[in-house]
């Protein structure tokens, strides 16, 4: 595992293996930030993420992480402050779905998807806000989703742990600003990845027919939206929410 160095700004990015994360990952790196980014089941893409950074130039490093799991996250933000890993920001991306219609849905997949959405972020944002208190600066990311703005039949369970990110980002965003820490949410409209990769031909055309703008949107799209909330140009902004859809939800 290669070192990160202390005297470098660094941008923790959760789920930065592949999808929005891995172009989240990339995209901090061309801004001057060394990644750090987790993933929990498929190190070779995070590795692959890496290298990617690496061949432009950058520096980065993945480890695993279960952001679900409190003593997981524990013990990697000790691990962080024992290498004095200079946290300059941190990006609550990972996520999951599990669907399923209101009268059908289990307990367990209720459960699981509040755990690594909602809990996951307030998990790593908990540990991130002692580092970043301490330093006095701090920018923090939590990438929500439209359907926590507009709900979705199918997904009560990844909307609840959405629109929960809405309240924790807002609350966050009062509680730190005295710590020049600043707190925003993403919500992505539908994008290209992995987890939109299952949907069916037609439902994904009736998707893009309700989209304004006509198709949906890229990982790269997120990311540029994630770069300039933890940029020096969106100093003065906390608490607030980016719509970046479409125009799917106003
Ligand atoms: P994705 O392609 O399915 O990637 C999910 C990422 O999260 C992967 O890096 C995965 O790691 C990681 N992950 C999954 N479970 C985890 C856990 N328990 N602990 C830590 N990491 C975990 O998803 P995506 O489409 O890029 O979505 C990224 C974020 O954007 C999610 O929060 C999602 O809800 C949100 N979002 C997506 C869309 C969309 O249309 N795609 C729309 C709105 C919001 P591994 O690679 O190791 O499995």
């Amino acid at each position: 595992m290669s070192a990160l160095s202390p005297s470098v700004p660094t941008a923790l990015v959760t789920g930065g293996s592949r999808g929005i994360g891995r172009a989240i990952a990339l995209t901090l790196a061309r801004d001057g930030f060394q990644v750090l980014l987790t993933y929990v089941s498929r190190p070779e893409e995070a590795q692959e993420t890496v290298d990617a950074i690496v061949r432009e130039g950058g520096s980065a490093r993945a480890e695993a992480l279960n952001v679900g799991d409190g003593e997981a996250v524990s013990a990697f933000f000790a691990e962080q402050v024992k290498d004095k890993v200079r946290l300059a920001a941190l990006v609550n991306n990972a996520g999951i779905t599990k669907d399923g219609f209101l009268v059908r849905m289990k307990d367990e997949d209720f459960d699981r998807v509040l755990t690594i959405n909602l809990r996951g972020a307030f998990l790593c944002t908990r540990e991130a806000a002692k580092i970043m208190s301490k330093n006095r600066y701090g920018r923090i990311v939590n990438i929500s989703s439209v359907v926590g703005q507009m709900g979705n039949a199918g997904q009560i369970n990844y909307a609840a742990a959405k629109a929960g990110l809405l309240g924790l980002t807002k609350s966050c965003a009062k509680e730190l600003a005295a710590r020049n820490i600043t707190v925003n949410a993403v919500a992505p409209g539908f994008i290209e990845t992995d987890m939109t990769a299952g949907l069916a031909d037609d439902v994904r055309a009736a998707y893009a027919e309700a989209i304004p703008l006509k198709r949906m949107g890229t990982a790269q799209e997120i990311a540029d939206a994630v770069s300039f909330l933890v940029s020096d140009k969106a100093a003065y902004i906390t608490g607030q929410v980016l719509g970046v859809n479409g125009g799917m939800y106003c």
